[in-house]
């Protein structure tokens, strides 16, 4: 009963105490134990095992009297001695374990502290490793001060090492030559110059079942994150010699209350695990050891690293092959050195993506609103094979083809009347460039013409609202939201917009007249050096995820005739029927001067977007020199993607799709099925619109953690900032989009308050 209570709290996001964990130890039934601590890694640990490993890069003759170690000289044991291992040496070791599936590699020398002449020699063959290889460094070299810590930092090291080895009550009764808190500082100075910590210990030292938890909260109050659990291998010629082994049954105890006390960490099985039966090691992978360091350790033999990895996909851990894309590869904002976890996709069909693993994931991103037909549609892949044995690319320059052409035909009856040109762009980025290039250059050449004066050359700046995003490039992240955008970054080689506050009158309730009321002042005071206003109409997505009243999108529109500014839609996000109209524009009836689509318009198959214009804007740019719009990508009007927009607006708009019909009855169940989001404290707002669902929360959320946790409920979400959110293709079917919105909203209940 209290096993399983505890057991809960802790998969809430809560805490044990010290006496539940005593509590716990003295179960009479192991197995139950054993059992709850698995639920807990399943649900909360990392399922996809962390291995690394170390070379011994200096051995012996160390002067500290650690009780257990075959190090100190104090002791006479067999160990190796050994100066620093040379440089090509360590990387030779290094490229081994890296081809073996090894994500880290760990420089360890004996000794108190490594000398001033040492630290260098180590910071230099970091260097050498990290110049030829990518597998991630870590240190372990006693005691180090953070000016050293900042030294292996910048070499290259990304994770410190320090064990506090036992119990706080324990260790001096272990080691006299330095003490624990010296080992505490260690870790801080670490974290202080920013480096990742590792530290855990060595159990069957002599202590008590009690030591061994407090020495598991000793590390929770350190935030450990990464704990070696090593098993004492008594050493023939050190004072614990006769120290007699511990028990299988007290070895997984521990673990399995380590487990308890630490749901999310890494618990890495380190030294002494050869001797255990090869049952216990699997059992205690069951129980929650979810990492090794693996390879030979020190001075024991370890395991090498493919009994590792096959020990851990018998215990039920996932040994998918990413270790190379985490090594290599780089992700949408994503660290190199800090890689969130990563999930390979072997197959795609429906609404449904499959993982190299088995799993199987409802889609609720549509690849990030790409994916309007789900995957691997017959229709679509026709059509790019069809153009493939055609023709696959010929340059837009002077020459033109069937399926460009087509898609224009295409295109222009769904996109405002006044659209009449359409320029194709690689992506969505590229054509908020465009479309910006084209708003300066159309005042330009404006202030040529007979009409114009001197002064419409003035007009190069642009106003937008807050929380919008309009991509990742030079000119369309100056138009992102300036604080969770990335401006600060950028600094001042960004030009510097004007922005709005973002509307807060929301789609379906009433219009606050004053919501346009900063906009009028900024384009009232402005309109000289102003060539347009870029929105997003409607729904600003990955800047907020937030709907806003059309009647915005007719206010700022009357400002632009006023003031003779042009009107840029950007609906890259909210074309093709997102939001429940064809496009958003119609949700106010109010036609742009420029338009970006992008996203949805190849059904997800290939990149490209297009900037739709009017005429008066594509006649004003060619009347007046240069004569030309200046811009003209290698990759424009690529046939395939072409080909296979054609054939996703052909599907999108056939009666038998009925778009409408699909959004219409997504929308509903959305609303339906969010709804109970609503009254959870942690929920600040729940809001639907077309096939976009939106959860923002109270508080950030852990991506990581949020992301581990719908893919075991069988749903692919990504959630960013306070927002989990869901814009499911439109061919999900009823059940799949129940298992979306239930696992939803079931992993949001488990965010704690
Ligand atoms: C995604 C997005 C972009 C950028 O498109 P990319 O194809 O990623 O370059 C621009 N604007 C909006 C509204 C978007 O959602």
């Amino acid at each position: 009963m209290i096993l399983n209570e505890l057991k809960d709290r802790v998969l809430s996001g809560g805490h044990i105490t010290p006496d539940e964990a005593i509590f716990l130890a003295n179960l009479a039934d192991k197995e139950a134990l054993y059992k709850a601590a698995h639920d807990i890694t399943l649900q909360m640990a990392e399922r996809r095992p962390d291995f690394c490993s170390i070379i011994n890069a200096r051995s012996g003759r160390c002067p500290e009297d650690c009780q257990w170690c075959a190090q100190s000289i104090r002791h006479h044991t067999q160990a190796e001695v050994y100066d620093l291992t040379n440089k090509d040496e360590c990387l030779k070791v290094a490229r081994l374990h890296e081809a073996q599936g090894i994500g880290r590699f760990s420089l360890v020398i004996s000794g108190r502290h490594p000398s001033p002449a040492l630290l260098k020699k180590i910071c230099d063959t970091v260097r050498h490793l990290r110049q030829h290889t990518s597998i991630q460094l870590c240190a372990s070299l006693g005691l180090v001060d953070e000016a050293g810590m900042q030294s292996l930092k910048e070499a290259g090291v990304t994770r410190y090492h320090c064990n506090l080895e036992t119990a706080p009550s324990h260790f001096p009764a272990l080691c006299t030559t330095h003490t624990q808190a010296e080992k505490i500082a260690t870790l801080h100075a670490a974290r202080q110059a920013g480096l990742e910590v590792c530290s855990g210990g060595i159990i069957g030292m002599g202590e008590t079942m009690e030591q061994r938890i407090e020495l598991a909260f000793t590390l929770r109050e350190l935030d450990i994150l990464s704990i070696p659990v090593n098993i004492l291998t008594p050493i023939p010629g050190t004072p614990l010699e006769h120290q007699p082994l511990l028990s299988d049954e007290d070895i997984l105890t521990t673990i399995a209350l380590f487990r308890f006390i630490h749901p999310r960490a890494a618990l890495r099985f380190a030294g002494g695990r050869k001797r255990l039966h090869k049952d216990v090691q699997w059992k205690a992978a069951y129980i929650g050891i979810n990492a090794a360091i693996t390879g030979d350790l020190l001075t024991t033999t370890g395991s090498t690293a493919t009994e590792d990895h096959r020990l851990m996909q018998e215990a039920g851990y996932i040994t998918d092959d990413t270790l190379f894309d985490r090594l290599h590869l780089w992700h949408p904002y994503t660290s190199t050195s800090h890689p969130l976890p990563v999930y390979e996709v072997e197959r795609a069909e429906g609404a449904v993506l499959t993982l190299k693993s088995g799993e199987q994931l409802v889609d609720g991103m549509s690849s990030w609103w790409c994916a309007l037909h789900g995957y691997n549609r017959p229709e679509l892949n026709e059509a790019i094979q069809a153009q493939l044995t055609r023709m696959s690319h010929v340059m837009f320059g002077g020459l033109t083809h069937e399926p460009a052409i087509e898609l224009a035909r295409l295109l222009l009856p769904l996109v405002p009347p006044s659209m009449q040109k359409i320029f194709y762009a690689d992506s969505g980025s590229v054509s908020v460039e465009v479309a910006m290039k084209m708003a300066v250059q159309y005042w330009q050449s404006l202030s040529l013409s007979a009409l114009g004066n001197g002064h419409l050359a003035k007009k190069q700046n642009f106003v937008t609202i807050r929380n919008g995003y309009h991509g990742d490039t030079w000119n369309a992240m100056s138009v992102c939201d300036p604080v969770t955008g990335m401006h600060s970054l950028f600094g001042p080689a960004l030009p510097v917009r004007w922005f709005a506050p973002q509307p807060r009158s929301r789609f379906g309730s009433t219009w606050e007249e004053e919501d346009i009321a900063s906009l009028r002042t900024i384009i009232e005071a402005h309109a000289d050096e102003l060539a347009a206003i870029i929105l997003e109409p409607v729904v600003q997505g990955a800047g907020g995820m937030w709907f806003y009243h059309p009647q915005y999108l007719t206010e700022a529109a009357r400002l632009c005739r006023e003031h003779n500014i042009l009107l840029i839609f950007d609906e890259i996000a909210t074309g093709f029927g997102r939001t429940g109209k064809l496009f958003a524009w119609e949700h106010a009836g109010v036609e742009p001067d420029i338009m970006c689509i992008g996203k949805g318009l190849t059904g997800g198959y290939m990149t490209i977007a297009a900037v739709l214009a009017t005429n008066q804007v594509a006649d004003t740019l060619s009347a007046y020199a240069p004569g030309v719009f200046m811009h003209g990508p290698t990759f424009m009007g690529n046939p395939l993607a072409c080909a296979v927009a054609c054939a996703s607006i052909r599907l999108l708009t056939s009666p038998e799709y009925d778009w409408q019909g699909r959004v219409r009855r997504i929308e509903r169940q959305l609303q339906e099925e969010l709804a109970p989001a609503r009254d959870l404290p942690q929920v600040e707002d729940v809001r639907v619109l077309g096939t976009i669902g939106v959860i923002e929360l109270k508080r950030p959320v852990d991506m990581a953690w949020m992301q581990h946790r719908f893919v075991q409920e069988g749903i692919w979400v990504r959630p960013f900032g306070r927002l989990a959110y869901i814009m499911p293709p439109y061919v999900i079917e009823t059940e799949q989009l129940t298992q979306l919105t239930g696992g939803l909203v079931k992993i949001v209940r488990e965010i704690g308050i």
